[in-house]
């Protein structure tokens, strides 16, 4: 008989460790494809080149277990289990594992001189390694300091304002929400950092960008109050949104054990997946261990569903986070999406969130431990 033939679409966090966990199969042949001319890198480090900590080379991943195929798959027929790549190239699978990530969220279609901003590079994102270099260049043209305008309120959005400031330059950061963060770690912890944001950069919180206007000298970013910032950069970090090859948009949809429904063995994992289970609801996790965490349970699914091993079970977040924003440390645990309630404040501060009474998350400041102690409660303690 025939090894089954797994391929893996991304070779990021979930692919990777995905390929890894096969590789440990020697009954099963696996293909990572990676998109053309890409050398797998880690997207979580990818910031530390924007920030000239780390050189590009420095954040590449090992090359992944199997045979990496360096093409970009454009479209997928479960029906006949064919992954179509940009070359033309066709490929077979017994099992396919969809784990092509995310991008970055664009501005609103109405905001004004975005592609002159983005052709001029005076508009960039920061979520590949181009972007990074591009953003590191910018900051470089400037001499120091540089004036950079950051649009969003997440984890990004955060550190880079955190990080630049504290390398000397001048910053804005704009957010359209009045506590920005509140999403991604829980209104108590959005409330600090938010506060941190406020005595150290200049803070434009509850606005949104309308017009980006590049000048010989500079950018003018215009704000919905009529606000004008003079600056030398615009990094807009607005989150991600799942990008899956064809037949799939809006990410790709899992059950509880990372399968997708239909024909074709098709699994997913990481920031492409879009669960839904009775446990969470409708939930996403865009962060790298996570990502690693379901790109591993949804090949133990597969082998699973190949008679090759034991059902996994249910998938249940407990990866753990960590960003040092102007010099404390947020971390997090599970899924902390969900509204959360501080049961530690002092310089600690310890959130939890909960689902129908039952602890699915926590976050917190300078209380590292504590948190990542939660990881094997999760999903069973109340809150
Ligand atoms: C600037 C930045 C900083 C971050 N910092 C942190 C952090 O501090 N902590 C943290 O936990 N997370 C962080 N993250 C998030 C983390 O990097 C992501 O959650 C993680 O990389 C998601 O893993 P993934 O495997 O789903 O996607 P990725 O790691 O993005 O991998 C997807 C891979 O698929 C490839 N691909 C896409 N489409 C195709 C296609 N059609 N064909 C072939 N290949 C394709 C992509 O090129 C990529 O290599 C950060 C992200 C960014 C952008």
């Amino acid at each position: 008989m025939t090894a089954p033939h797994a391929v893996i679409l991304g070779a990021g966090s979930a692919g990777t460790a995905a390929a890894r966990t096969l590789a440990g199969q020697g009954d099963v042949r696996t293909t990572v494809v990676g998109r053309t001319d890409e050398i797998p890198y880690s997207r979580m480090l990818v910031k530390n080149v924007a920030y000239g900590q780390a050189a590009p080379e420095l954040i590449r991943l090992p090359t992944p277990h199997g045979e990496l195929v360096t093409d970009t798959a454009e479209r997928v027929d479960p029906a006949t289990h064919e992954v179509h790549l940009a070359s033309g190239t066709t490929i077979t699978y017994d099992v396919l594992l969809v784990a092509t990530g995310s991008r970055p969220r664009g501005l609103d279609p109405d905001v004004a001189g975005v592609e002159r901003a983005v052709r001029e590079r005076r508009l960039l994102t920061l979520h590949s390694l181009d972007d990074a270099v591009r953003v590191r260049e910018a900051i470089a043209a400037h001499g120091e300091p540089a004036r950079v305008a950051i649009y969003g309120g997440g984890l990004i959005a955060s550190e880079t304002a955190s990080t630049l400031w504290s390398q000397g330059h001048r910053v804005s950061l704009v957010a359209r929400s009045r506590v920005p963060g509140v999403a991604a770690f829980g209104r108590p912890v959005a409330e600090r950092v938010a506060a941190d944001h406020a005595s150290r950069v200049t803070t434009y919180f509850g606005r949104t960008v309308r017009r980006v206007l590049t000048t010989p000298r500079s950018t003018v970013v215009t704000l919905d109050d009529g606000t004008d910032l003079e600056v030398d950069l615009l990094v807009v970090a607005l989150g991600t949104t799942p990008v899956a090859p064809s037949p799939w948009r809006d990410g790709v949809a899992v059950d509880d054990r990372l399968r997708v429904s239909g024909p074709g063995a098709v699994y997913a994992a990481g920031g492409v997946a879009v669960h839904h289970d009775d446990h969470l609801g409708t939930w996403r996790i865009d962060h790298w261990e996570d990502s690693a965490a379901q790109g591993v349970h949804a090949v133990r699914t597969a082998l699973h569903d190949l008679d090759h091993g034991e059902d996994p079970g249910p998938y249940r977040p407990r990866s753990t986070y960590l960003a040092m924003i102007h010099g404390r440390m947020i971390s997090g645990v599970g899924y902390t999406g969900r509204p959360g309630t501080p049961v530690a404040q002092s310089d600690e501060l310890v959130v939890l969130h909960d689902q129908d009474g039952t602890v699915v998350g926590v976050s917190g400041i300078e209380a590292v431990g504590e948190i990542y102690g939660w990881g094997s409660r999760l999903h069973e303690a109340r809150a």
